[in-house]
């Protein structure tokens, strides 16, 4: 049935395809057709006025065919409208766009609906996720987007429900909790639409969660059915009798998955899926394994880790009607590195050795960028996009990594250098296909990491993170000079791919890692904004930068373009966060870019006169801590906990990230009480600081704050070193 309605959309598209294929669609839709359609979503890429899905269309590939901007006339490309949003935490999603009303999502899971050519508000929505959930997610309160279809809006929020929303008003016409909420699984990822059935993944493998996506009925959210990317750990479990888990359990230690103990496997689907409407497959792309340190989820009889721990780092292939398995083709077997799989997949058709070939195209965080028979999983060829060092390269016969076992650290049980690091060298900002000049455009970066195995590690699934590692060990001295060093090896760049050489054509360097998602247009355009707060226009075919707009604010999130009678927007959502903001190092990120959170939609078009207000000067406190006068017993219990349960949101070594609060500067640094209020009792907890009472105990608390007043310490003195060279001590 999918084969029919793609066909005869193809074909109605190449009847028209002369007359331009935006008239099958038109600026408008015509009457009765009000609500989005199979067809419609089928036929996308015919729609140029619109952008109805995630990536555009259902291959995802980011392009959008409109014109009227062009390399000749970007430079005249001026801001139309902005819009301030109510959150300050990290922007990821891509904005939809239906008959001249843009939707989109911000931080804290909340839609807002504007008039796409004037940015007149219409409504919002607040789902009111608890300030609590913050603590479940490993990387920011993001929401990444909607998915449209009949006349509602489909919402997955942080703290896992799927929402309908009436698309002309914002009210909710049902909503359906879709994970166990005991457990730390978050929703971040914008859901999917086939022919009626909302497809929806969640996250949370940090935290010790079991992977699946699932479908639920658009009209009543009735799921209708769920895959497991994990083994079930106990039989009778969900999905332990189909017989594609029953082949991925014999590739685990199913043990660890059951008992008290247990573990959830991980393997989340967070955001990436695509689909060929044609072949009738969905594709779905799935995270790393919980805890990452194979060791512990794959002893194996001697301990030394084995298994390629199915479907762990994987592409895997579903009919959408029933979610039963079709193939898969694992990326990184064996996962131990947090390689996950789910990032951005294309579908697109290409000549490879003189043959027409259906791939998917992917370039998941191990570094490497695939192309793959998207029928059948058939691995047809991969190289290196950015600097590798855990794999010399992909054996060409069995699709496997030839792997470097001194970065196979599960095995060695010591610690390692690796390169890609945990946020890999390419993470969710979307990529962009641009078909007329056969290119995938990456927004990579280098960002190694230090992983030190962590000896007689016990999972906690309540709270903090679960990977089997020391993240303390990466930890950098109180030295600028080093840090600064450190600093010099993170790079971030917009690479242009050719998928079928599989070398770049070219590539641009940016100030540093985390830079934006990616468009590409039919007017020879490529547009991205960067961690160091520009949102630039390049030429598709030679990375010439043609056009750049101050931002004021570090973008991440992926631009879309549409018209409006029949002209031409670009509109991108700025704000700067997510899981390598919350990482940084603040002070050596202010160094190499200057990112300041400012979290807001600007659109433009050509001869836009509009202007953002003055930008605001960003306030430094000076480091002012209480002395440190902790023993060093107490400071090495106070690092070794704060690096479980606080780096992730609050920068490893209490640095202090760009986004949320420098523990180093906080006013509850010398008071004891407050600070056990608010770690012990939780009484910030609607800001999302949770209580930590059910993981760490009042004298492990009272370390973590001794470890922070020494760090701080350490930086003030070190910051009087760099700031007062040679100065003779003052008066
Ligand atoms: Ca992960």
């Amino acid at each position: 049935m999918k084969r029919s309605v793609g066909a005869a959309c193809a074909l109605l598209l190449g009847a028209l395809a002369l007359s331009g294929c935006e008239e099958a669609f038109g600026d408008t839709f015509g009457e009765g057709e009000r609500g989005i359609t199979a067809t419609m979503l089928v036929g996308a890429d015919g729609d140029h006025a619109n952008w109805i899905s995630h990536g555009r269309t259902y291959s995802e590939q980011r392009y959008s065919p409109l014109a009227q901007i062009d390399a000749g006339n970007v430079g005249e490309l001026g801001l139309a409208w902005h819009a301030d949003m109510d959150t300050a935490r990290g922007q990821e999603a891509t904005p939809l766009v239906i008959d001249g009303r843009l939707y989109l999502t911000t931080a804290w899971s909340k839609v807002k609906a504007f008039d796409a050519a004037t940015g007149e508000p219409l409504w919002s929505y607040d789902p009111e996720v608890p300030g609590e959930t913050a603590v479940k997610a490993c990387c920011d309160v993001v929401n990444r987007g909607l998915a449209a279809w009949g006349d509602a809006l489909f919402l997955g929020t942080l703290d896992g429900r799927l929402v309908a929303l009436d698309r002309d008003t914002g009210e909710v016409l049902w909503e359906k909790v879709t994970v166990d909420q005991s457990q730390s699984y978050t929703v971040t990822g914008a859901p999917r639409v086939i022919d009626g059935k909302i497809i929806i993944g969640n996250g949370g493998a940090e935290f010790g969660v079991r992977g699946y996506v699932a479908a639920y009925d658009a009209a009543d959210g009735e799921e209708l059915w769920r895959f497991y990317t994990v083994p079930a750990g106990t039989e009778g479990e969900d999905g332990s009798a189909t017989a594609y888990l029953q082949r991925a359990a014999e590739t685990w230690n199913t043990d660890v998955l059951a008992g008290s103990d247990a573990i959830g496997g991980g393997g989340t689907v967070w955001d990436s899926m695509a689909y060929d409407p044609d072949l009738d497959l969905l594709y779905i792309g799935v995270g790393n394994g919980s805890p990452w340190n194979r060791a512990y989820r794959s002893p194996g009889e001697d301990g030394t880790g084995e298994g390629d721990n199915l479907y762990l780092s994987s592409i895997v292939a579903i009919r959408p009607d029933t979610g039963e398995y079709v193939w898969h083709y694992q990326t990184t077997p064996g996962e131990t590195w947090d390689y996950t799989a789910t990032q951005h997949i294309i579908l697109a058709d290409m000549e490879i050795d003189g043959e027409m070939r259906e791939v998917l195209m992917q370039a998941p965080k191990n570094g490497f960028f695939y192309v793959i028979d998207r029928a059948t999983g058939e691995f047809i060829s991969a190289e290196p996009y950015v600097a590798v060092n855990w794999a010399e390269g992909i054996d060409p016969e069995t699709g496997r990594p030839i792997e470097n076992p001194e970065t196979r650290i599960d095995k060695t049980g010591e610690p390692a250098l690796v390169t890609p690091g945990a946020l890999g060298g390419h993470n969710w900002h979307p990529m962009a296909y641009h078909p007329g000049e056969n290119l995938v455009y990456i927004p990579a970066f280098e960002a190694g990491m230090m992983y030190a195995p962590e000896s007689d590690w016990k999972p906690d699934r309540a709270r903090g993170f679960n990977v089997g590692f020391d993240l303390g060990a990466g930890d950098l001295p109180p030295d600028m000079g080093i840090r600064r060093e450190v600093a010099g090896t993170l790079r971030g760049m917009l690479v242009a791919w050719d998928p079928v050489a599989q070398e770049p054509r070219w590539s641009v360097e940016h100030p540093g890692p985390w830079n934006g998602g990616v468009l590409a247009t039919g007017g020879g355009l490529v547009f991205q904004g960067t961690a160091g707060s520009e949102f630039n226009a390049y030429d598709a075919s030679s990375g010439e930068r043609l056009w750049s707009f101050d931002a004021q604010t570090g973008v991440v999130a992926p631009p879309v373009t549409y018209t409006v009678d029949g002209e031409q927007y670009v509109a991108v959502l700025a704000g700067w966060g997510g899981a390598y903001a919350l990482s940084v190092d603040g002070e050596v990120m202010a160094r190499k870019a200057p990112v300041r959170n400012v979290s807001r939609l600007l659109v433009f078009k050509l001869g836009g006169a509009a202007a953002l207000p003055a930008e605001k000067a960003l306030a430094s406190l000076p480091l002012d801590p209480p002395a440190s006068r902790a023993s060093a017993e107490t400071i090495a219990l106070g690092q070794q906990k704060y690096a479980r349960y606080c780096a992730v949101c609050h920068a490893p070594g209490a640095v202090g990230s760009t986004v949320l609060p420098d523990l180093r500067r906080s006013g509850t640094l010398g008071a004891r009480e407050s600070w056990m209020a608010v770690v012990h009792d939780g009484i910030l907890e609607d800001n999302g600081m949770a209580s930590f009472a059910g993981s760490l105990s009042r004298e492990e608390i009272e370390a973590i704050r001794a470890y922070v007043i020494h760090r701080a310490n350490e930086d003030r003195e070190m910051e009087g070193r760099v700031n007062q060279p040679g100065k003779v001590a003052r008066r």
